[in-house]
């Protein structure tokens, strides 16, 4: 007879579930499980500090479909990690996290790192809980992964003490559990997808908009047979781009505002009624526009405005439900409408403005400039992450994807900081790929002490930091007495950092310069830093409407 720990039996139990990446900290009481992980064959990151590492194990989860795991140790780690529980809430991502916790029988006693983490973890999560004993721990696995995924996908949390991963088990006093199967396929109310044809079919001046949801999904053949067989015109949302390639011609993201202001319906995929979509309320959207919306979720159905027809399901089986629908009984939208005519029209003129922008040579230099350097540079097979207020809004009407997945931004929640922790989960989990990573140097800043990671597992990842010396940019003096405080260091060297960990540093301030270090960069397969000084006073090309309008 043999007997393992709960480390062993924790790490065996996540592997049988397909939980193959793990990111984390390791220090009391994980480090067992940690090296138990490895063991079984899951690919562990050590991170440096949580926050980071619960950013990955969320987006990591985004790209897979399948949850990864965040492993911190108990009380402050484990704190640390309700960012990244909080990030995925708000993206609604799967994802564990694995908080170590001081042997139960302490509990109350003022135990080394005590704190009341299940109910810390409690409002972001879809399930917290703390297994009771050593041979229903694979249950616990089980049932966390699958509440991860199943419905809307979302993070779970799993509290271990220390007793839990040190006691040990009989071999065959545990069992584990089947494999969870990917959710099942949940299909809309038929008579609502007809509704949904015919509310399109009669619409003058209709819009899709494709949202991280369809991307999450993996709905990318389905939603592109759809649009190429009813010829609508479209937009995504930020995390949305690439599901339809953005080089389609029935794009119509670059009259963002004009198509969100004078359509009379809108087909919303796998998005929300959120800030990102202004509510869905006037002055952006038409007082009467009438929303057919798409949603895993049926209690988000109605958010905001009210929904003229609901397709609650998942977005690749409903998107194939309209698609077979449209094969009885099919409609092509009007390719000479005057609606496609005025928002290719106002498309062309936005997008003139901006090739003029990305085309400026002055020194110092703007946003565009940088931006469509990184454009022409970038593999057609990368993997964007783009952060930071401006080089993120600016980067979405710049970079181009025309594969899914391809651009993670700092999503619903809007967090900063959130870009390393990404790039490494990124590559991670697309080892094969080029990831570059576009943060303003206050993003960097939140978490650069992880650039160490990329460098100890040798992740080709390029950093190119847009500095403009602080939040927002606007300084290009430091006053030592009282600096501003959205104002950092004048003209941070922070390519030097990577240095000390064996990466390449490569430092701009003219298009020339940066010509060559992106080069350069992006084609060494080993982490590097491009950081590029702009203008400080940059600003976005002007805007109709702010991103944020209430
Ligand atoms: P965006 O920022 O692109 O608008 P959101 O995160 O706001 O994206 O919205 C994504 C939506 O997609 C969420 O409401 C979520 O419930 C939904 N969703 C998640 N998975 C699926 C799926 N498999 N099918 C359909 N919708 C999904
Ligand atoms: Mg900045």
């Amino acid at each position: 007879m043999t007997k393992i720990d709960g480390a062993t039996l924790i790490a065996r139990s996540l592997k049988s579930q397909g939980v193959d990446l793990m990111f984390g900290v390791v220090g009391f009481p994980v480090v067992p499980i940690a090296v138990a992980a490895q063991k079984e064959g899951i690919r562990y990151f050590g991170f440096r500090n949580e926050q980071a590492a619960s950013y990955a194990a969320g987006v990591a989860g985004y790209l897979t479909g399948r949850p990864a795991a965040c492993l911190t140790v108990s009380g402050p780690g484990m704190i640390h990690a309700i960012a990244g529980l909080s990030n995925a809430w708000s993206n609604c991502w799967p994802m564990i996290l694995l908080g170590g916790a001081n042997d139960s029988y302490q509990n109350g006693q003022g135990a080394f790192q005590e704190a009341p983490q299940i109910e810390a973890a409690r409002p972001f999560v879809k399930y917290a809980a703390r297994p009771d004993s050593l041979a229903r721990i694979p249950d616990y696995i089980e049932q966390a992964v699958r509440t991860s995924l199943y419905g809307r996908p979302g993070a779970t949390y799993l509290d271990l003490p220390n007793d839990i991963i040190t006691d040990k088990i009989e071999e065959e006093d545990f069992n584990l559990p089947p494999y969870c199967p990917a959710p099942p396929a949940t299909l809309a109310d038929p008579r609502e997808v007809k509704k949904a044809i015919e509310v399109l079919r009669s619409a003058k001046q209709p819009l899709v908009i494709v949202g991280k949801g369809a991307a999450y999904s993996q709905a990318e053949d389905q939603v592109r047979e759809f649009i190429n067989t009813t010829q609508l015109p479209f937009l995504p949302t930020p995390m949305g781009k690439g599901v339809i390639p953005d080089s389609h011609k029935l794009s119509v993201a670059s009259a963002r505002s004009d198509a969100l202001g004078g359509a009379d319906v809108v087909f919303l995929i796998g998005a929300r009624l959120n800030w990102i979509l202004h509510f869905g309320l006037p002055p952006r959207f038409k007082e009467d526009v009438k929303f057919i919306h798409l949603d895993i979720a049926a209690d988000e159905i109605g958010t905001n405005v009210p929904c003229e027809v609901p397709l609650v399901g998942d977005a690749s089986s409903v998107m194939d439900q309209l698609n077979t629908a449209l094969k009885e009984d099919s409609f092509t939208f009007d390719k000479d409408s005057e609606w496609l005519a005025t928002l290719s029209e106002k498309a062309r003129d936005n997008e003139k403005a901006v090739e003029a922008m990305c085309d400026d040579e002055q020194v110092p230099m703007g946003y565009y400039r940088v931006l469509r350097e990184i454009r022409d540079q970038m593999p057609p097979d990368h993997l964007l992450v783009s952060e930071g207020a401006n080089t993120m809004d600016i980067s979405r009407s710049v970079l181009m994807h025309d594969e899914p997945r391809q651009r993670i931004d700092a999503g619903s929640f809007g967090t900063m900081g959130v870009g390393t922790g990404f790039a490494i989960a990124a590559a991670a989990v697309s080892p094969e790929k080029k990831v570059v990573c576009v943060q303003g140097d206050s993003a960097f800043g939140f978490s650069g002490m992880e650039i160490e990671v990329a460098c100890r597992y040798q992740l080709p990842i390029t950093f190119v930091i847009v500095n403009n010396n602080g939040i927002g940019g606007g300084f290009d003096s430091l006053d030592r007495n009282q600096p501003n405080p959205a104002q950092y260091t004048i003209a941070a060297r922070y390519e030097r950092m990577i240095e000390a960990f064996g990466g390449k540093g490569y430092f701009a301030t003219t298009p020339e310069e940066m010509t060559t270090a992106l080069k350069e960069a992006i084609r060494d397969p080993n982490p590097n830093i491009v950081n590029i000084m702009i203008d400080p006073k940059a600003q976005r090309k002007p805007q109709k409407f702010e991103w944020l309008t209430r």
